[in-house]
């Protein structure tokens, strides 16, 4: 596979345009899945999180997945509940 050389594959820091952000492989929030399905990068200058293909913020998408699993989680233990009898 040919690969043109690139200084960095993600988009400069939001905030403070730091060109070279670090891959986020895990987070408190998502696991290894979660910062996966965002491109999730953090700036080492200012902390920024974000979308290392796009540069959008991911406060927004945090929140709907931490919310998906706690409703999943509150579906499950109904269903148990209510199978229970
Ligand atoms: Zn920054």
């Amino acid at each position: 596979m040919y690969q043109v050389p690139q200084s960095s594959p993600y988009v400069p820091c939001p905030r403070c345009q730091n060109p070279l952000p670090n891959k986020v492989t895990m987070s408190w929030w998502g696991g290894i899945v979660g910062p996966k399905m965002v491109n999730l990068v953090k700036c080492p200058q200012c902390k920024l999180q974000y979308n290392g293909k796009t540069g959008a913020s991911v406060s927004q998408f945090i929140t709907i997945y931490v919310g998906a699993w706690v409703l999943l989680f509150l579906i499950v233990v109904a269903v148990l509940f209510f199978a229970q009898g």
